[in-house]
Formats: structure tokens, C-alpha cells, sequence
């Protein structure tokens, strides 16, 4: 579909990232277009496409070309974000777990462990998935209960995860255990398990309202016997480990909602200039423009505290607070703009013939995962008050 007046080029980008961000809208509009609507009816991962994206080197945007990476910014990585999510949310996530994954070893691995692992996550031939809830451990995820016990060749992971993402595709699992429950936070470790690690194995999946071409299923951990170089970083350090990579992995999402309230838009504004009632367009009349205005206006300041918190990344910045704000706005603003495409479809709207209540689907589990908006409302103020506090 051709924009209307909200594509992301208000600023310079550079030669490389414009590239970037004109291979990934090709690739979405000519390799996942066809087959979304599909794939969601069929609620059906298709790996062919994951290939695909590593064929093309979308798979590790942000990562060093000595790991197989692109190479470029997390800036360029969160363009190409929004343009498969403009097509296909539930890729978009999907690669943006998988990106999680890596950053979680780029960050906490050993030279050996990043060489071995990372080159093959970039090459899209094997799959990442990044383990933390678990069935009584949610937004709490200090209070996870997976146990890691040592032995003579390494630990024994024995515990479930649940909702994982890409969880029944996965080649490598980066999961979060803990070493010692009685120290909370400070006995939690990460491991990078390989799918076919003896006691392991994938559990039941997820039925999902939305984003439903994408996998998410349970982990079942029972004495999996993993060697002492799965172990990534030191025990204890593994908390900080996820929650430092889901603060660069929310910038991702921010992104992702991005594109898909931007795609409802558009569907929504073509849409509304066809449809004629009373005589006129129902883009006439000033209740559907009001919608629309309001929607062209979130999209573009989701887009800009989402590039925000990357040009803060990129520049090294703490990100805390700033990939909060983008995830939250940007989540909410899906969602809005999603409800409201359908609105403005009407009776079209509520129909699984048109994208629009795919996308409303796909919105709503991005005010949930990768930490839950009232958890981005809670870093956001305890920032707030630190800073303040501190000044
Ligand atoms: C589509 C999807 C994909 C996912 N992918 C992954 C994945 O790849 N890896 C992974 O580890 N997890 C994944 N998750 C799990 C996700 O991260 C959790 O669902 C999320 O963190 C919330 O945990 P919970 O579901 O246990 O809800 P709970 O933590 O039980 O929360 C329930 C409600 O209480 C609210 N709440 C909780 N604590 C507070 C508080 N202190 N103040 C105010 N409100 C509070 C929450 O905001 C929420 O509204 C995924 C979830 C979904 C839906």
C-alpha cells in the first residue's frame, strides 16, 4: 500500500540507513504481504521467511560484522522494525526476539561463547528465543523459580517458562535461572540452552488472540543437563542480563507499534475516502477526520520517541527511562489506532476479511509483553524521581 502523509522521513537519513529501511519494506511488501493473512488464519510460523530474513541480513542488524552482524545502528534496526511491522506484526516480534537473544549473549557471553553462538543467530540458519516468565513469575520476574543446580560437568536447569516467543521453533534458548532461590535477584543466572539439550523439551503452545504467526510456547526443563560454558556471565549477574536487554529490546517493540498504527492509518484513510454515505466520503465528515487526525499525530510521536530512545542507544546513553516512554506510547497508540480502523470500517471493520482487526489483535499483546505497560509506568516514575531526587 502506497503512504499517505506519514511515512518516517521527516529527518535526514543516511544513504545506509535508507537503505536499510527500503530492503526491509521490499522484503515485507513482496515476501510477507501475501501470505499474512494466511499464516494468521492458520495460526502458523512459517521459518521459510525467518531464512529469508537472514538471506538478506535482517536477522542481526545491530550486531558487529565479526559476529555475522550487519553491522549498523540500533537506529537502522528499528527502521527496518517498523516496516515488517507495518506488514506483519507478528514477524516483527518474532525478529525482535530473536535480536533479544542475541544482544543478551553479544552482552553477557564470552569471546568463545560469542563466537560460537551469535554467527549462525545472524546468519538466520538458527533461531533465538529469550526465556523469563515463568506460569507464577511474570512481571515479577525477580521471583522466578527455575532451578539451576550445580554438578560435577555443569548445572541441571529443572523449572517450565511459559509464553515464550519462538519458543517451538527455537535453536538456541537463552533462559533465566536462578542458582539459589533464598538470594532473590542475586541467584539468578543465564544459560544459553541448545534445543536438543537431554531434559528439555517444548511444552504445550499458546492459542493467541493476535500476532498469531508467530510461535509462543511453554518450556519444559526436567534435569537438563547443560555444560558450565552455557552458563552466560557470572551466577547472579542474569537479572541484570534480561533487564538490560529488554530496555534495548523495548526500543524494538516501540518500533514495531510504530508500524502497525501506521499501517491502520493508512488503511484507515484510504479506506474512509472510499466509502460513501449520506452522499459524500465518510472522510467528509469531521468525527471520522478527528479520528484521523489523532491517529496521524500519535503515529508521528511514537516514531519520534522511538528513534529518540535509538539515537540514545547508539550514542551509548542509559535508555531506561526513554525506551519505556516509547514502548508505552507506542503501545498504546497500536492499540488506539487500531480500534479506531476498525471504527471507521465499520461493519468492514469487524470482518476477518479485512487487516484492519488483525491488527487490533496483533496490538493489544504489545501492552503486555516485554514488560506490561503499567511496569513501563513504574520505571518511568522511579526514573522520574531518581533524577529528581539527585538534582
Ligand atoms: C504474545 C506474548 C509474547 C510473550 N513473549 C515472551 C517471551 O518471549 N519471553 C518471556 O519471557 N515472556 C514472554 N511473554 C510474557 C510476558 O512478558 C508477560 O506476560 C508479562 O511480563 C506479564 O506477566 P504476566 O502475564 O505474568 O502478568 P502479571 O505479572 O501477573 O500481571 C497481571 C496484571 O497485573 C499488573 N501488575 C503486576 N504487577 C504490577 C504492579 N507492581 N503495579 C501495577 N500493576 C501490576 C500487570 O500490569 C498486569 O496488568 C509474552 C507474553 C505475550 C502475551
Amino acid at each position: 500500500m502506497t503512504s499517505v502523509a506519514v511515512r518516517p522521513d521527516p529527518f535526514a537519513l543516511s544513504e545506509e540507513e535508507r537503505g536499510v529501511r527500503d530492503l526491509a519494506r521490499e522484503f515485507a511488501q513482496r515476501e510477507l504481504a501475501p501470505t499474512v493473512a494466511q499464516r494468521d488464519d492458520e495460526e502458523r510460523y512459517d521459518r521459510s521467511l525467518f531464512t529469508r530474513m537472514g538471506e538478506l541480513g535482517l536477522t542481526a542488524i545491530p550486531y558487529p560484522e565479526t559476529y555475522g552482524g550487519a553491522g549498523l545502528s540500533s537506529f537502522a534496526w528499528v527502521l527496518a522494525c517498523e516496516e515488517i511491522a507495518a506488514v506483519d506484526m507478528g514477524m516483527a516480534v518474532s525478529l525482535s526476539v530473536h535480536v533479544l537473544a542475541q544482544l543478551c549473549i553479544f552482552s553477557a557471553g564470552s569471546d568463545a561463547q560469542k563466537e560460537r553462538l551469535l554467527p549462525p543467530m545472524a546468519a538466520g540458519s538458527h533461531l533465538g528465543a529469550f526465556a523469563l516468565t515463568e506460569p507464577q513469575s511474570g512481571s515479577d520476574a525477580a521471583a522466578l523459580s527455575l532451578r539451576a543446580d550445580r554438578t560435577d560437568d555443569g548445572y541441571e536447569l529443572t523449572g517450565t517458562k511459559v509464553w515464550i516467543t519462538n519458543g517451538g521453533d527455537a535453536d538456541t534458548y537463552v533462559v533465566f535461572a536462578t542458582v539459589d532461590r533464598s538470594k532473590g535477584r542475586e541467584g539468578i543466572t543465564a544459560f544459553a540452552v541448545e534445543r536438543d539439550t537431554p531434559g528439555f523439551r517444548i511444552g504445550s503452545h499458546e492459542r493467541k488472540m493476535g500476532i498469531r504467526d508467530s510461535s509462543s510456547a511453554e518450556l519444559v526443563f526436567e534435569g537438563a543437563r547443560v555444560p558450565p560454558d552455557a552458563r552466560l556471565g557470572e551466577e547472579g549477574q542474569g537479572l541484570k542480563v534480561a533487564l538490560g536487554s529488554l530496555g534495548a529490546g523495548r526500543v524494538s517493540i516501540a518500533a514495531a507499534c510504530t508500524g502497525l498504527a501506521r499501517a491502520a492509518l493508512e488503511h484507515a484513510a484510504r479506506y474512509a475516502t472510499q466509502r460513501v454515505q449520506f452522499g459524500r466520503p465518510i472522510a467528509d465528515q469531521e468525527m471520522i477526520q478527528s479520528m484521523l487526525a489523532d491517529a496521524a499525530v500519535a503515529v508521528d510521536a511514537a516514531r519520534l520517541l522511538t528513534w529518540r530512545a535509538a539515537r540514545l542507544r547508539d550514542a551509548g546513553k542509559p535508555i531506561n527511562a526513554a525506551g519505556s516512554m516509547a514502548k508505552l506510547f507506542a503501545s498504546d497508540t497500536a492499540m488506539r489506532v487500531a480500534t479506531d480502523a476498525v471504527q471507521i470500517y465499520g461493519g468492514a471493520g469487524y470482518s476477518r476479511d479485512n487487516p484492519v482487526e488483525r491488527f487490533m489483535r496483533d496490538a493489544k499483546g504489545a501492552q503486555i509483553y516485554e514488560g506490561t505497560n503499567q511496569v513501563q509506568r513504574l520505571i518511568i516514575a522511579q526514573q522520574l524521581i531518581e533524577d529528581l531526587r539527585r538534582s
